[in-house]
């Protein structure tokens, strides 16, 4: 499963879109273990397009994350940035508790990830590095050719029929990969 992305001019025309999230790419460790790819939006320069690149956070910024997720469910919640509240789970404590230990396995195999990555966040399309790498939760944003302004709206799920597996340093494997 993927989220559709579009990336629409202010009067609505749609000047492009991407697949993003949803857990279809995934890194390959050297130990066999597979992590979540971070994506977010950005600029590919060498695709002349919107595109999902990789991000690549800091440990710290990493342990920030482990560190709320381990402090429970509540904890958890209050941390994390009002945008990705779901306020339609407000009364379910084991939700939340549920939420949070996924969240500790996932900042955990980020950790790992992180530690034996080098290089710069690269597109998860063309793996060029000269990508600028839409900042976390900005939805507004200017064209960087044109300085349009532009939006990117989340608009629905797609399926998707094989997962996509990529080196610690985001190169792309063979889809057939296991
Ligand atoms: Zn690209």
């Amino acid at each position: 499963m993927a989220y559709e992305y579009v990336v629409q001019t202010e009067d609505g025309a749609e000047i492009g879109g991407f697949l993003m999230g949803g857990g279809f790419r995934d890194y390959q460790l050297p130990n066999g273990e597979h992590c979540p790819v971070p994506e977010a939006p950005a600029w590919c320069n060498n695709c002349r397009a919107f595109v999902a690149a990789e991000r690549v956070p800091s440990l710290p910024e990493i342990d920030e994350e482990l560190n709320a997720a381990r402090s429970g469910g509540a904890g958890y919640r209050s941390w994390l940035p009002q945008e990705g509240n779901l306020p339609w789970r407000d009364d379910d404590a084991e939700f939340w508790d549920e939420f949070a230990y996924k969240a500790v396995t996932r900042a955990t195999q980020t950790r790992t990830w992180r530690l034996l990555r080098r290089g710069p966040p690269r597109c998860l399309l063309c793996a060029s590095t000269s990508v600028m790498v839409v900042e976390e939760g900005k939805v507004q944003i200017a064209h960087p050719i044109t300085g349009q302004q532009l939006r990117i709206h989340w608009v629905g799920h797609v399926r998707v029929s094989d997962d996509e597996y990529y080196t610690v340093e985001g190169l792309p494997i063979s889809s057939t990969t296991p």
